[in-house]
């Protein structure tokens, strides 16, 4: 099941669990842990106190009182200092013992805030990192939807480097796309017109006979030489690869009913993010990508900021796509799967 990056208030996530950034006494603070407790009402802070706190990168599950969700699970991350003092195994764990919780509960989802990345000072980027890593190791062995929430916009940022990459590749592209100045289209009118007055000269020289005609086709028959279709496509990158459906669907971030939708209808016009989505899953060269596209009506362009995201994940064979979706969500596109 899928992991998905979204914009909101943790609070008013209408899911099995939301998992708080609490302090180690769990008595209630600032930042995500004041808006909790704040919107759950008295009852949750009398819960708490019963709890005797709670040690770094564990976690505690209590009721959710007046908030929409029905467990709060509470993770003490650590605090930030350098980096070399156990803070990725402390905030990996946090992440570990939260789902751990959210399971036995029977959560099928579960929302997160960045722990640590706020009071407790974590570099944005590396707490996101680990979240995506935990999160989607979990999720290769679990059927749970798991949602990081993002609360501000500055809340968010992929690594500085990826994202001036990125942003390198975007302007690369839309300069390759836009130089068609006039000078460009000059030439290539020159050469266009070259071709058409060889092949005028060349037909002038060859003695006219009549040129062979196909017997025409029956529409019937035309239509019988339908190509393949995007799911036959698909089923059969799938065999070739190696891989089990289940594998795919979860490199994918599709879900199970999705996927068995698509196994069953020959004809399934999935949408662009979902047949991106596979390509990325089966690793699928730029062509490849453009063909499995291409079966579903779909093609890639240098017009589409996504596009080129995806472009440049997949020509530098980086084929994550949590990875690729938070380099999408920084640059304001749609995500890829479900
Ligand atoms: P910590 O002490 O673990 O750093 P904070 O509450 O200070 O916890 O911040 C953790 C993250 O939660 C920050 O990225 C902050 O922007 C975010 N945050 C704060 N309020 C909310 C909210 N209502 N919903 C989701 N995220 C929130």
């Amino acid at each position: 099941m899928p992991l998905r990056i979204i914009r909101n208030d943790i609070t008013k996530m209408k899911v099995d669990a939301i998992v708080n950034a609490a302090k180690s006494s769990l008595l209630g603070g600032g930042g995500v842990d004041g808006a909790i407790h704040e919107a759950a009402g008295p009852g949750l802070l009398e819960e708490c106190k019963a709890l005797g706190g709670c040690e770094t990168g564990g976690a505690k599950i209590t009721g959710a009182y007046s908030l929409p969700c029905k467990h709060v699970i509470h993770t003490v991350g650590p605090v930030y200092r350098d980096g070399k003092h156990g803070e990725p195994e402390l905030l990996g764990s946090c992440y570990r013992e939260s789902l751990r919780l959210a399971k036995e509960a029977g959560c099928e989802s579960v929302a997160f805030p960045l722990i640590s990345s706020g009071v407790y000072g974590y570099p944005k980027a590396e707490a996101l990192r680990i979240a995506v890593d935990t999160i989607g190791e979990f999720l290769e062995d679990n059927d749970t939807t798991v949602y990081i929430v993002i609360f501000d916009r500055t809340a968010y940022r992929i690594g500085e480097k990826l994202y001036s990459d990125i942003e390198a590749y975007i302007d690369d592209k839309y300069v390759d796309e836009h130089s068609d100045g006039f000078a460009e289209r000059h030439r290539r009118m020159l050469f266009a017109r070259r071709d058409e007055i060889e092949e005028d000269s060349v037909c002038a020289c060859m003695p006219m006979s009549a040129p062979k005609m196909a017997a025409p086709m029956s529409l019937e028959d035309a239509v019988g030489q339908i190509d393949e279709s995007f799911s036959d496509m698909l089923l059969r990158k799938i065999d070739e690869s190696g891989m089990t459906d289940a594998q795919v669907y979860k490199k994918a971030n599709i879900d199970r009913k999705l996927f068995s939708k698509i196994r069953s209808a020959k004809n399934y016009k999935p949408s662009k993010p979902t047949a991106l989505a596979f390509a990325i899953a089966l690793e699928l060269s730029l062509d490849e990508t453009k063909d499995l596209l291409m079966k579903a009506g779909f093609a890639l362009s240098h017009s589409s900021k996504s596009d080129i995201i995806i472009e440049y994940f997949i020509s530098h064979g980086n084929y994550n796509i949590f990875e690729i979706n938070e380099a999408l969500f920084a640059f304001d596109q749609s995500l890829l799967g479900a």
